[in-house]
């Protein structure tokens, strides 16, 4: 039987809609050519221009969108120039993170042999892991109300047992499925600093109590410091990875660094019910306008919203359209004749999705 999928499309600002239109083309033609899902898109409006316009930066009719939704795919939001009246930045996809309490910040890292990256890599290797990001708590907790005196200021790290025991459940469920599709020897490193802090020995501790209902997977740990360091040296000795909010914030955009940048790095914001797939880029104001962002990341968001309403929804061809639309991203990419200009390339936006499309159903 047919499924039908509903998903809220927040195009957001800069960059966004340039990005999310050929992604949402790309959706729509392999949902209208597979006999087992049907995708329905619902615009919703939020970010700083719609603040500028209206003074309101993510109306309850959005919100109210992205819930009932079976999925949300989201460019990005937020432009330097625009701000709340406290000098601060509109943001509303972090308001959507703690609303729908979206606790797994998944962040794949891949590099295809041949693909650039910074690293010297011994020839022939390729990188593919995923680090998960709480995303809800950690140091992030007091996020907009640390206390600030003349003479100290004071932010609160928390760590719940309820949402690190969703979180270890997600990490080694995700390794059970890499393992099963072929990727990764089905191992899960917990990273932390429990030398140091108590709560992360707490941290530890939950996790190796999650561990034990999974005998068939590897589970080991990591201090977060060792961890930046090996990414580097050895990054492909990684399976799935995870770890606090911070630790998270900073090690994803390591991984991105090592991808070669920002362009190539999609994301997934999941929870018991909702996720939100976007790229892990900001709305790049600077090229804004001019028809040459790179929109792959947004599309290789879109792939991973594809194989996660396919494995909650027990939907085989969800999935395998989802590895598809990845695999061609990475096959447009190691071939290298239709980039942006981000990845050394001359393309517009259009002509990079377009050697998608061509990738998908021509070749
Ligand atoms: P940015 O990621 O928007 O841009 C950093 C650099 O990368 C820029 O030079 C930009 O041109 C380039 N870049 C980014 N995405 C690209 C793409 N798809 N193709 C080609 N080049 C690309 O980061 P920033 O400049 O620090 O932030 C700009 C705005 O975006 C800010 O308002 C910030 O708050 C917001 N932001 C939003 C998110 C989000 O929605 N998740 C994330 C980060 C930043």
């Amino acid at each position: 039987m047919i499924q039908t999928f509903e998903i809220a499309v927040f195009e957001g600002d800069g960059i966004g809609p340039e990005i999310t239109e050929p992604c949402v083309d790309i959706l729509r033609r392999m949902a209208d050519a597979s006999p087992d899902y049907e995708l329905s898109f619902t615009e919703a409006a939020a970010g700083a221009a719609h603040y500028a316009k209206t003074g309101e930066s993510f109306p309850e009719s959005s919100m109210a969108t992205a819930r009932r939704a079976d999925a949300i795919l989201l460019s990005a939001m937020g432009l330097p120039d625009v701000r709340y009246p406290d000098g601060t930045e509109i943001s509303p996809q972090i308001d959507l993170r703690k609303a729908l309490n979206l606790f797994a910040g998944v962040r794949p890292v891949t590099v295809k042999a041949g693909q650039k990256t910074p690293l010297n890599l011994p020839a022939g290797t390729e990188i593919d892991f995923v680090l998960i990001r709480e995303s809800t708590e950690g140091l992030f907790f007091t996020q907009g109300s640390g206390e600030v005196s003349q003479d100290e200021a004071r932010e609160t790290l928390r760590i719940t047992r309820e949402v690190s025991e969703n979180l270890f459940r997600f990490a080694f469920d995700l390794a059970k499925t890499r393992k099963a599709a072929g990727r990764g020897p089905g191992r899960v490193t917990c990273v932390d600093k429990a030398n140091v802090f108590r709560a992360f020995a707490f941290f530890r501790e939950l996790f190796d109590a999650e561990a034990k209902n999974h005998p068939d997977l590897i589970a080991d740990h990591a201090y977060v410091d060792a961890t930046a360091l090996w990414m580097v040296q050895k990054p492909w000795s990684f399976d799935v990875m995870v770890t606090e909010n911070m630790f998270g914030d900073i090690l994803s955009d390591l991984g991105a660094g090592l991808m070669g940048g920002l362009g190539l790095a999609p994301s997934a914001d999941i929870g018991l019910e909702h996720a939100v797939f976007q790229p892990c880029h900001g709305s790049a104001p600077d090229i804004a306008g001019q028809g040459v962002a790179n929109p792959f990341a947004m599309i290789l968001s879109a792939a991973m919203m594809l194989e996660w309403l396919g494995h909650k929804h027990d939907n085989s061809a969800m999935v395998k359209d989802g590895t598809r639309l990845r695999d061609a991203v990475e096959d447009v990419v190691a071939r290298g004749e239709t980039l942006t200009a981000d990845l050394g390339g001359e393309a517009g936006t259009g002509q990079a999705a377009a050697a998608v499309l061509d990738a998908l159903f021509v070749t």
